[in-house]
């Protein structure tokens, strides 16, 4: 991808207490483009014309992929059955198409009328021919680069949604744009944003309903407020917001629900860091109830000792919650992890379905959240029917189904010593889809067992506060120095995952495939009784549904985190996935050493791809080169006792979520210690000055003084020095 220098507009008209960003066409001419195009419709069918009543019926029509999850239950449940059991041998590679990125790639693309709809790094829109893969347009929002920096894991996207001939997608830098399905002109864009001096970053997919967008955000560890947003497909204008946390005391409550929440925050400032809660993922619509169910992020900071220290649940932390679609008031709410205190997020895809439980049949929504439990809840009235392990868990022994608390371990409280804990901050899952197949009653969960070791900030320790610092992270726990914790915490197991297919009633697990690592792609099933998987080890995968027999294996050479999709065009089924991998994984790419040898974009690059399969395809996957990684000669320096270790730390606790902890990257971005000569004599200029911020490395002048730029330079040429010889003597 080029970088270009860009012109950013904005016109801001604030009416009526909302903010309209428009740039490029002005509200009349917008008028006078509906208007073609109600003329035109006439004589044309609206090209992908998706709307609700289709979206219902996606069954009707399984050659389309309509909406994130295929239809508003998005069970990410195909009735295709073309490729099957009998046949899926013959599957191969019918189109690849080169993303020209070597970011993370998340999106779930949308399939209508023979076209590809889906979102890349930097929230770039693309339109692709799903028959040749060929290009159609693309769009770039032109993010600002320095935006990237807000972003906690990468500057990814999950997806657009289309709806009545638009695409609508949103930005890492918090805006809503409306683009013209056929030609990828920009329509209209809003901004999203409360309050652009904070830390907000948009990654989600939109959701529409009702002829409502329906968007979130995220940014919980920079330090920002939750809240969910409604927009009128044609106007832009806000319809509804509904705040998760509550805000600034001193201030009129926004709706009636900050106040019943503001009851279960006490005693903390938790205002002026943020509080959390961001909705960052999953939103789901439900036609039968006209609900949205919105997923809720973890508070901020992590401690709750920090951000409400009078005790409390912290309402509407790592919930679920039900929101009238049209007015956005709330139903009801459940919370998984009350009072969170280890970044539970409660963010992950939801979905909808209707299962037989105890004789009756129930219309449920179902949750697989970062902290183990997997939930099955009414979504009538939010009543919850199952609370099983999913995940390895230590953190609480179970969920008390009269209270519908989790029951803590108090063994693992890490308030006064250090604790490593089960599932961690990456979550017994994270936002890698699961998928469900309503014949068998099974789910398809990529789970982690992936711990982490929580201990308090020294800060916190001396002076029982925590100063929030804008643009960084800010959870209260000791992130700075997480190798020496992991080098020095004794039986923290080494992060591994797996696909399961889980029974959500009876909470067994009907088959596992162990993974030697642990960050791996969504799911997607078929009727035909397969569940496709991408995983971080560089295959894609497709299991029979009901057994877990390996029934077809492509060696893509890229990790995967997005999930497969599948769709039909002129009588042939596709299976379709985006390759390349990072996201909140970036930090721990090769860390300590444990996954170098099992992460494929380790070791032959992060080469972004879309890639199309289909019976008898005709094409083959060009094989990859193996990377050679042989870290270079470091410069010769004398550095102190006192730079080590203050680098060491400055580089844990800016650095690091990018770089690998460690200075050992993962495969997404540049691994530092392999910095070639002019980035050596650059070094303060790029990270100090800024001259790299048209790649996403803006100045870190607000945060580090000169002399801490020089403490990480000497920890990342120490480090480089002993993993070289290490290296060396490895090879030799
Ligand atoms: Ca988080």
């Amino acid at each position: 991808m080029k970088f270009r220098n860009y012109l950013y507009v904005f016109v801001i008209i604030i009416t009526g207490g909302y903010i309209f960003t428009q740039i490029n066409t002005s509200n009349k001419e917008l008028e006078n483009k509906k208007d073609e195009i109600t003329k035109s419709d006439i004589a044309n069918p609206i090209f992908a014309n998706i709307n609700q009543e289709r979206i219902i019926n996606a069954d009707n029509e399984p050659g389309s992929w309509l909406s994130h999850g295929r239809n508003y239950e998005e069970q990410r449940y195909s009735p295709l059955v073309q490729i099957n059991k009998n046949n899926i041998d013959n599957l191969e590679l019918a189109w690849s198409f080169d993303m020209s990125s070597t970011r993370a790639l998340e999106s779930t693309p949308i399939v209508v009328d023979g076209t590809m709809f889906l979102t890349s790094e930097w929230s770039i829109v693309y339109a692709i021919d799903a028959k040749t893969g060929n290009e159609v347009w693309y769009y770039d929002p032109e993010v600002p680069k320095d935006w990237g920096r807000k972003a906690c894991c990468d500057v990814v996207n999950r997806g657009a949604a289309v709806w009545k001939g638009y695409v609508y997608s949103a930005t890492l830098d918090g805006r809503l744009i409306k683009l013209d399905a056929k030609t990828g002109e920009l329509v209209w864009e809003i901004d999203t944003l409360i309050d652009r001096a904070r830390d907000y970053t948009i990654t989600g997919a939109p959701r529409i309903a009702n002829n409502l967008i329906f968007i979130g955000n995220g940014g919980a560890e920079y330090g920002v407020r939750g809240y969910v947003s409604a927009f009128d497909v044609d106007t832009g204008k806000l319809a509804w917001r509904f705040y998760t946390v509550p805000g600034d005391p001193s201030l009129p409550f926004e709706h009636p629900e900050m106040e019943l929440a503001a009851e279960t925050w006490k005693g903390g400032e938790w205002w002026k860091i943020g509080g959390g809660g961001t909705v960052w993922n999953s939103i789901v619509y439900d036609p039968e109830f006209n609900q949205v169910y919105i997923g809720v992020g973890n508070g901020t900071p992590w401690t709750r000792v920090i951000r409400s220290p009078g005790g409390g649940d912290n309402l509407f932390l790592s919930s679920m919650v039900a929101l009238d679609a049209d007015t956005g008031k709330m139903n009801w709410h459940y919370q998984t992890t009350p009072g969170d205190n280890w970044d539970y997020t409660a963010v992950q895809d939801m979905m909808l379905a209707e299962i037989e439980i105890d004789g009756d049949k129930r219309k449920v929504i179902m949750q697989a959240p970062k902290n183990g439990f997997f939930y099955v809840l009414d979504r009538k009235n939010g009543e919850l029917l199952r609370a099983h392990k999913y995940a390895e868990v230590n953190w609480a022994t179970h969920v008390d189904m009269e209270t519908g608390r989790p029951v803590e371990n108090k063994d693992k409280d890490y308030l006064e010593e250090k604790q490593w804990i089960l599932p961690g901050a990456l979550g017994g899952h994270n936002w890698q889809a699961m998928s469900f197949d309503p014949d068998l009653g099974l789910v398809y969960i990529p789970t982690q067992i992936a711990p982490t070791i929580y201990k308090m900030t020294e800060e916190w320790q001396k002076t029982g506060k925590l100063k929030y610092k804008p643009n960084s992270w800010n959870t209260g726990v000791e992130l700075g120095k997480y190798l020496d914790l992991a080098l020095t915490t004794p039986d923290v197991p080494i992060p591994t995952g797996s696909l399961q297919a889980f029974d959500p009633i009876s909470g067994e697990t009907k088959w596992e495939v162990m993974y030697p690592q642990h960050w791996n792609g969504g799911t997607m099933s078929t009727k035909s009784g397969i569940t496709f998987q991408g995983n971080g080890m560089g295959t894609l995968n497709a299991y029979d549904s009901f057994s877990g027999e390996l029934l077809w294996s492509k060696d893509i050479q890229t990790s995967m985190l997005a999930p497969p999709i599948t769709f039909m065009i002129d009588g042939e089924q596709y299976i379709a996935i985006l390759a390349g991998t990072g996201g909140g994984n970036n930090h721990g790419g090769d860390t300590l050493g444990f996954h170098a040898e099992h992460l494929a974009s380790l070791k032959y690059g992060n080469a972004g791809r879309l890639l199309a399969f289909k019976l008898n395809g005709e094409l083959n996957l060009p094989r990859l080169d193996l990377l050679e990684k042989i870290i270079p000669e470091q410069p010769l320096l004398q550095s102190t006792e006192f730079q080590i270790s203050r680098g060491t730390e400055l580089y844990g606790e800016y650095c690091a979520f990018c770089h690998g902890t460690a200075v050992r990257a993962g495969p997404a971005l540049p691994d530092l210690r392999m910095m070639n000569n002019d980035s050596h004599e650059l070094f303060k200029e790029i990270v100090y000055e800024g001259i790299l911020s048209e790649n996403g490395m803006s100045s870190f002048s607000d945060v580090l003084s000169e002399n801490d730029v020089e403490s990480i330079y000497h920890y990342i040429v120490k480090t480089a020095s002993v993993d070289r010889q290490i290296q060396l003597e490895q090879n030799n």
